[in-house]
C-alpha cells in the first residue's frame, strides 16, 4: 500500500510488505522514541486526537508520538464536550477539523465510525479503535513487540505459536492482531474463551483462509500450553448488554505465576494490550506476574510510540527528511530499564 495520505482504518489494508517497511521506519525510529535524539520535523503540523471513548494509552501515545516528531496536538476526550453531542453529524464534524489540521487520530463506540467519519475528511485519519470492530496501531505495536521478543530468542516470526485468552468476541486489539498474524507463515493460534466470547467467525476464517492451524479453547490450561506467546485480553464490559451480564465472564480465566509456570514454557512472552482489570473479581493477569522478565506489557506500551510515529511518518511524508531536522537531546532523560528489556 502506499501510506502517504493514506487513512489507516483497517489492519485489511497490509500485506506482509507493508509491515516489513514500517517496522524498518519503527527502527530507525527508536532513538527518537527512547529520547536519545529530538527531530522536529513535523514541527507546524496539527493532530486532531479524537477520542468518544475511554482510553490513557492510545490517545497519550498518539499524541507524544506526534509530539516527538516535533507536531502540535489538539485533543477532545468527550463526545459531551464535542458538538456531537448537539446532534452533530460525524460527515460535518470530519469536514471542519479535517479543516484545522494536518491528520486526525479518531476512537469511537460505533463499528465502522471512523471509516465514516474518514470518508468526508480531507486529511489522513487512523483509527484508535470503532467499537469491537478494530484497533490497527495497537495490533501493529503488538506484531512489532512479538517479533522484538522472538527475535530477542534467537527466532523469527513464521511459526509463532500464540495463544490469545479473553473476551475475543467483543476485543477489538485481538481481531486486529489476529488477522495480522495471517499475513506471516505457519502460525498456530489457540483461540482460548469462556464459551459465549468465542472470536467471531470473519475473523477466524481470515486465518483459516491462510492455512493457519486453528485450535479453540475453553480451557485455559489446557489453550496456554507449550506456545510462545501468551495475549491476554480484558473482558469489554463497555460492549456487554448491562454490568451484570459482563460480571458471568469476569474473573473466569485468571494467569497468576503458579498457572503460568505450570503450563507455559519458561521463555514464553505474556502480553496483554491493557488495560488490564485488576479488581479483586477480575485479576486476569494477576500482579504477581510483575517481577517475571517474560511479561512483556511494559515493553509493548513503550513500543506503541515508537509505532504510532511511524505511522505518522509514513503517513506525512517525512520519513527520509527525520534525520535532517534531528539533534542530540539536550536535557536529563533517564535511563528507561527494566521496559525496555531489549532495547
Ligand atoms: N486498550 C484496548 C482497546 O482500546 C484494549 C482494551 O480496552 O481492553 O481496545
Amino acid at each position: 500500500m502506499d501510506f502517504v495520505g493514506s487513512h489507516i482504518l483497517s489492519v485489511d489494508q497490509f500485506a506482509r510488505g507493508d509491515i516489513d517497511r514500517l517496522f524498518a521506519v519503527a527502527d530507525a525510529l527508536e532513538p527518537f522514541a527512547r529520547r536519545d535524539r529530538i527531530t522536529r520535523v513535523l514541527q507546524g503540523a496539527i493532530l486532531s486526537n479524537m477520542f468518544f471513548e475511554p482510553s490513557t494509552r492510545t490517545r497519550v501515545s498518539f499524541g507524544c508520538a506526534f509530539n516527538r516528531l516535533g507536531g502540535d496536538v489538539r485533543e477532545t476526550t468527550e463526545v459531551k464536550a464535542s458538538a456531537l453531542a448537539k446532534g452533530e453529524s460525524l460527515h460535518d464534524t470530519a469536514r471542519v477539523l479535517s479543516g484545522y489540521s494536518d491528520v486526525i487520530v479518531m476512537r469511537h463506540p460505533q463499528e465502522g465510525s471512523v471509516a465514516e467519519f474518514a470518508s468526508a475528511s480531507r486529511v489522513p485519519v487512523i483509527n484508535a479503535g470503532d467499537g469491537a470492530n478494530e484497533h490497527p496501531s495497537q495490533a501493529l505495536l503488538d506484531l512489532y513487540t512479538v517479533r522484538q521478543e522472538i527475535r530477542a530468542q534467537g527466532r523469527g516470526m513464521d511459526g509463532l505459536r500464540i495463544a490469545v485468552v479473553g473476551d475475543l468476541k467483543f476485543g477489538r486489539a485481538v481481531h486486529s492482531l489476529l488477522k495480522l498474524l495471517a499475513l506471516f507463515e505457519r502460525i498456530s493460534v489457540n483461540l482460548v474463551s469462556p464459551p459465549g466470547l468465542e472470536a467471531p467467525p470473519d475473523v477466524v476464517s481470515v486465518l483459516a483462509d491462510a492455512g493457519h492451524d486453528i485450535g479453540v479453547h475453553h480451557d485455559l490450561g489446557e489453550g496456554i500450553h507449550h506456545v510462545d506467546i501468551l495475549y491476554v485480553t480484558r473482558t469489554q464490559e463497555e460492549r456487554f448488554a448491562s454490568p451484570e451480564e459482563a460480571d458471568r465472564y469476569r474473573g473466569l480465566f485468571r494467569v497468576n505465576e503458579a498457572i503460568y509456570t505450570e503450563h507455559c514454557e519458561p521463555n514464553t512472552v505474556i502480553m496483554h494490550p491493557l488495560p488490564r482489570d485488576s479488581r479483586a473479581q477480575a485479576q486476569e493477569l494477576d500482579e504477581d506476574l510483575n517481577a517475571n522478565p517474560n511479561l512483556a506489557i511494559f515493553r509493548q506500551t513503550d513500543n506503541g510510540v515508537v509505532v504510532r510515529m511511524a505511522l505518522f511518518a509514513m503517513v506525512l511524508d517525512v520519513v527520509d527528511q527525520v534525520q535532517d531536522h534531528a539533534r542530540p537531546v539536550t536535557w536529563y532523560t533517564a535511563k528507561r530499564t527494566p521496559a525496555a528489556r531489549h532495547l
